[in-house]
């Protein structure tokens, strides 16, 4: 099989593309595909500051490569989740590809923050989903560091296959406003929200995975153990099926319903944001997400004190 680019062996087959790549021609492509996401969704300039949000895996670190690659001014931030070995696993990938690379790395430790508690302790006091906690906790540090860092603009690694799981989860549930809000690019709805990007709506987790190996990218491989029988898999598992029987159906999905169907769910009117009273990030109510979650936790410890 011959690179579709330059006729050399090739390595890489994409069967949604239709198309194989040398190694390469594959890195090039890869990093064009994610120059002209930013360009057409114009995400962010090559004059801004932007915090790359950092897990350690594939996505995010082929995301930091690719970003620092066309020349955009990173820098990383890296959130401890404290679960457990995964966690140290992962901050070690993440230190070691920024050292390597000689890019600044942030790290958040949430047992460092006041309110000392990560996720495990979180969603065990909630009796919430891990990933729910996890994702109210994620969001609120990023905002908060993106805002104390006075970076314009914060990118995550989400993938096109996160992104077709996601749809498909928001659209078989009608979830309206998750619909509105769905796309690669959000707006700031408050002055101390930062602009949300995700560069790699479209590539495809096999390809960070292929192009994160292709670069000698050393991220971790092990799964957070939440993951497992997470809803989120359940969607990306029927897509990959889709998938399979269907190449391209991934990329269709997402990029269609941003071109026709979006416009349709964006046109609903958004309320005001006002400040949280604990911690003063945005909230639409007396307290940010966050801050009811703490609430929460702080109650069901009190409880669990009083009951001992
Ligand atoms: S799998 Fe769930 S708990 Fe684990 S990092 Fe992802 S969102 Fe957080
Ligand atoms: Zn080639
Ligand atoms: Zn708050």
């Amino acid at each position: 099989m011959k690179c579709r680019r330059c006729t050399a062996k090739a390595v890489v087959q994409l069967r949604s593309h239709n198309a194989a790549f040398c190694r390469e021609c594959f890195v090039f492509v890869f990093q064009r595909t994610v120059e002209r996401s930013i360009d057409h969704e114009r995400m962010f300039t090559r004059d801004e500051r932007i915090l790359v949000a950092v897990s350690g895996g594939k996505d995010s670190l082929a995301l930091w490569d690719t970003l620092a690659a066309l020349g955009y001014a990173t820098e990383g931030l890296y959130l401890g989740l404290g679960i457990g070995r995964y966690s140290s696993a992962s901050q070690r990938k993440a230190e070691g590809y920024a050292a390597k690379a000689g890019l600044r790395l942030h790290v958040v430790q949430l047992a460092d923050e006041s309110d000392a508690v990560g996720v495990p302790e979180a969603a065990a006091f909630t009796h919430r989903q891990p990933c729910a906690a996890c994702g109210t906790m994620k969001r609120h540090h990023f905002d908060r560091a993106a805002l104390a860092g006075g970076f314009p603009v914060l990118a995550t690694g989400h993938n096109l296959d996160d992104e077709a799981a996601r749809l498909l989860g928001n659209v078989l549930h009608w979830q309206l406003p998750y619909l509105a809000k769905q796309q690669p690019v959000l707006a700031p709805s408050h002055a101390k929200f930062v602009r949300k990007v995700r560069p790699l709506y479209r590539t495809s987790e096999y390809e960070s995975a292929t192009y994160a190996f292709l670069r000698g990218i050393d991220y971790v491989v092990e799964e957070c153990p939440n993951s497992h029988g997470a809803t989120q898999l359940i969607y990306k598992d029927l897509m990959n099926r889709l998938e399979a029987a269907m190449p391209g159906t991934k990329h269709s999905f997402v990029t269609e319903f941003l071109r026709r169907a979006h416009p349709l769910f964006a046109a609903a009117p958004e309320g005001s944001l006002g400040e949280c009273e604990r911690c003063g990030m945005p909230a639409s109510s007396a307290l940010c997400g966050y801050c009811r979650l703490i609430a929460e936790i702080e109650r069901r410890r009190g409880e669990a004190v009083a009951h001992s």
